[in-house]
């Protein structure tokens, strides 16, 4: 396997994350590879200093948002990477491939693909991401032992999945065609992976859905992918990737020390994983329930939760939480609109956030995408140095402002039920 140098202090490899918490598990599975990891939030300024970094991974809110404001922004964050020098795009989407009826992950990668990408070169899209138990066969999308469209994505309050073919789930988002590399070819090597993606190229495929069953796969497809200007995918590829271009083994020198002190959880995620986790955490620690239509109702929900947490938080953790059941949020979005519905609990979720830190909170785990999205905006958070995985796609950030918090931004379905008790005192 060859490996392309990599210029001193410019960093190879640069991902356009179209959520917070996605951004999170890529920076995660990079660190676990050996790379040093800034994550930013939102487009960093072109005057921001880099220093001992491997990879940046801009964290972008553009999943559910209308097509075209999400290609605007995955563009201009393109632009952001190439200025510091990236030689590698990656744009990350969820291992469950959400997508709205819009996109936008064909938009998206459509707009990329245009600028970075020369005439004739074939895409990879590889969302599939075995360690998180996303695995893609023979095109077909898994969660676990579920069809993705069998498993709790069904229920996602935003991006509900309906269909598991990945090449046909991405045809309905874009012109450019959509081809598919089986692992019978991922197996042969890299070579015969690179064979195959240039055959797709003849037949005028832009894109190549690919198998990934396990790890080795992953591997194979990074060495294959060394010269390609842009890859998309999960998380797992990345650290193909990163084992192709040569990753090490982390110095304890670069390990990112994270702040102590009070300690709280905010939850706007209404997934499986969520649920057993606040199930969990709730047998031996406070949880606040925050009711989306109490909100709508004008009741002063936020200053409620707030006095709960001056109450409890001295003693530990707390939780604050928006999850429900299925047939709750069901009920709340008859009631408000499935936008509304998210729109005011993110709102009130990210002023309790607020709150938090005024109450001396330092380290905060904010569990769901979007709810992270929002929540990191109104913290007013721009970027965060990378620490270590607590679990697969789940590391502490600290972030670098003078005012420091160490925070976790945790994707619905990541973790096991014992997570929100257990994170803060991993690798102290
Ligand atoms: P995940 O990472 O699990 O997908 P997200 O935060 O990305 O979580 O998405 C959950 C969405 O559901 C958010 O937009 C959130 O505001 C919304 N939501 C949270 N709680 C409720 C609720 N009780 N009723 C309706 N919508 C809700």
């Amino acid at each position: 396997m060859s490996n392309t140098p990599t210029k001193a202090d410019v960093p190879w490899l640069g991902v356009i994350a179209d959520d917070y918490t996605g951004a999170s598990d890529v920076a995660g599975t990079l660190v676990r590879a050996g790379m040093r990891v800034v994550q930013t939030f939102g487009i960093p300024e072109p005057s921001m200093q880099l220093h001992d970094v491997d990879c940046i991974v801009i964290s972008l809110k553009t999943r559910s948002v209308p097509a075209a404001e999400a290609v605007e922004e995955s563009l201009a964050a393109a632009h952001a990477l190439k200025s510091w020098g990236v030689q590698q795009l990656y744009f990350k989407y969820c291992s469950t491939f959400d997508s709205t009826a819009e996109g936008n992950i064909g938009p998206v990668a459509d707009a990329l693909r245009n600028e970075f990408v020369s005439d004739g070169q074939v895409t990879v899209v590889a969302p599939g991401t075995p360690a998180l138990g996303r695995t893609v066969y023979n095109g077909v999308l898994f969660a676990g032992m579920d069809l993705l469209q069998e498993s709790s994505m069904r229920h996602h309050p935003l991006t509900p999945m309906s269909g598991s073919n990945v090449p046909r789930l991405l045809q309905a988002q874009t012109k450019t065609l959509v081809g598919h590399v089986g692992y019978n070819a991922i197996e042969a090597g890299a070579a015969a992976v690179q064979a195959h993606f240039q055959a797709l190229s003849t037949a005028s495929i832009g894109y190549a859905v690919v198998d990934t069953l396990d790890d080795r796969h992953l591997t194979v497809l990074g060495a294959a992918l060394l010269d390609h200007p842009l890859v998309t995918g999960g998380s797992g590829l990345v650290g193909g990737l990163a084992i192709a271009r040569g990753s090490r083994v982390q110095p304890e020198s670069a390990r990112v020390t994270r702040p102590a002190g009070p300690a709280a959880i905010v939850a706007g995620s209404c997934s499986e994983m969520t649920r057993a986790q606040i199930d969990t955490f709730r047998q031996s620690r406070p949880c606040f329930l925050v009711d989306p239509v109490a909100i709508a109702e004008g009741q002063d929900v936020v200053g409620e939760a707030l006095d709960f947490a001056r109450k409890n938080m001295e003693d530990g953790p707390v939780l604050i939480h928006s999850t429900a059941s299925p047939e709750e949020v069901s009920r709340v979005q008859g009631q408000l609109g499935r936008a509304r519905a998210a729109e005011m609990t993110e709102e009130s979720l990210s002023t309790i956030a607020e709150g938090l830190i005024r109450l001396g909170c330092r380290q905060l785990i904010v569990a769901g995408g979007e709810t992270s999205g929002a929540v990191v905006r109104s913290l007013g958070i721009s970027t965060a140095r990378v620490g270590r995985e607590v679990t697969p796609g789940v590391p502490w950030l600290t972030t670098e402002a003078d005012d420091e918090l160490a925070i976790l931004l945790k994707s619905g379905n990541l973790g096991d039920p014992r997570l929100f008790l257990d994170a803060w005192d991993h690798d102290r």
